[in-house]
């Protein structure tokens, strides 16, 4: 069943980097197997930022901008998921082939098509969800959770997949180095993981007390300590190496914040040979850590407030990623009907 949506809408394009524009564009009419999502909330975190910035690989310019979304189900293609037109929903931005050698080695998180048919254009007020997305990564969304909850669903399935690659046993100490709104995250979900004692340490004075409200004994320097876990969430080599150095010898460190492409890591091989140090990477995520990750939001726990800095209208998108440049606040929630 389908109803007749509205012919335009406003929708914010970023034209170059530094540029963004809120345009008129024709409402989508959604595909075979596509829904088409009337937004509620979008929400302008790291990734939209180093996109607005520099640019950013997997984010065309000029185009749709947004990937991280809630809304409710305005229209369904032929085809579609079962879902009912008004149910509210949540999502993410991506899905993989299924069909590839990593697919079906069950590392779906790096399968090379997991960005074909992507989400770009949730800072609008309908965002048409392809396909694929819609068969494995869109999900009813209970009225208990808000919008701004269920838009962080992307990155806590980035979270997830970190703590899942994690080995728990023998763990006492772990270190969350770098206390951006990634850090918290996993700050919220270690407990889930791990009764080891938990630790974090940032830059930002003003971040360790928020650390501490998510459960975080935060420390101001990091000389002579040592983890059995360290999750690098700077995205920084420095951090990196701050990162490896704090490592206790048979411990993990798992680098998730990525670097850029030509960034090359030095590790000192005999920590890594005779002390044991394990490096692992961590990226993206599969469609069971997206069922994890909205499992845990379903909780209902997470200190939602404490993440989103503030609620902008779509014509104040520019202001948001301007503030996020300049390290002030963690993520703005974009409200497009505003
Ligand atoms: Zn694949």
């Amino acid at each position: 069943m389908s109803r007749i949506s509205p012919r335009q809408q406003r929708s914010a394009f970023l034209v170059r980097p530094g540029q963004i524009e809120v345009r008129e564009t024709p409402v989508p009419r959604p595909g075979p197997g596509q829904v088409l999502l009337r937004i509620e909330c979008a929400l302008a975190g790291g990734t939209d930022r180093k996109a607005y910035v520099r640019g950013h690989p997997q984010i065309p310019m000029p185009g749709p901008f947004g990937h991280r979304y809630a809304g409710v189900v305005e229209e369904l293609g032929d085809d579609a998921p079962p879902l009912e037109i008004g149910q509210p929903v949540m999502g993410v931005h991506s899905a993989p082939c299924l069909v590839c050698p990593l697919c079906r080695k069950q590392r779906q998180h790096l399968c090379p098509d997991v960005m074909r048919e992507k989400v770009l254009g949730a800072f609008g007020q309908y965002l048409c969800i392809p396909a694929p997305v819609a068969r494995q990564n869109l999900f009813p969304r209970p009225s208990s959770l808000s919008a701004e909850q269920a838009a962080l669903l992307e990155p806590l399935a980035c979270v997830v997949h970190g703590l899942e690659q994690l080995d728990w046993r023998g763990v006492d100490r772990v270190l969350v180095l770098g206390l951006g709104s990634m850090g918290l995250l996993f700050a919220y979900l270690l407990p889930r993981y791990t009764q080891a004692a938990l630790f974090g340490a940032g830059r930002r004075p003003e971040r360790h007390m928020l650390a501490r409200r998510f459960g975080l004994h935060t420390l101001d320097q990091l000389d002579g300590e040592q983890f059995d876990v360290v999750i690098e969430c700077t995205g920084k080599l420095d951090g990196w190496q701050q990162a490896f150095d704090c490592t206790a010898p048979g411990g993990q460190v798992q680098f998730f914040g990525g670097l850029p492409r030509d960034a090359v890591f030095p590790a000192d091989s005999f920590r890594v040979h005779y002390e044991e140090v394990r490096i692992l990477g961590s990226f993206h995520f599969s469609p069971a850590d997206v069922v994890k990750a909205r499992a845990f939001l379903l909780q209902g726990d997470l200190r939602c407030n404490d993440l989103i800095t503030a609620r902008l209208p779509l014509d104040r998108l520019s202001e948001g990623l301007e503030r996020l440049n300049a390290g002030e606040g963690l993520q703005y929630a974009i409200d497009p009907w505003r």
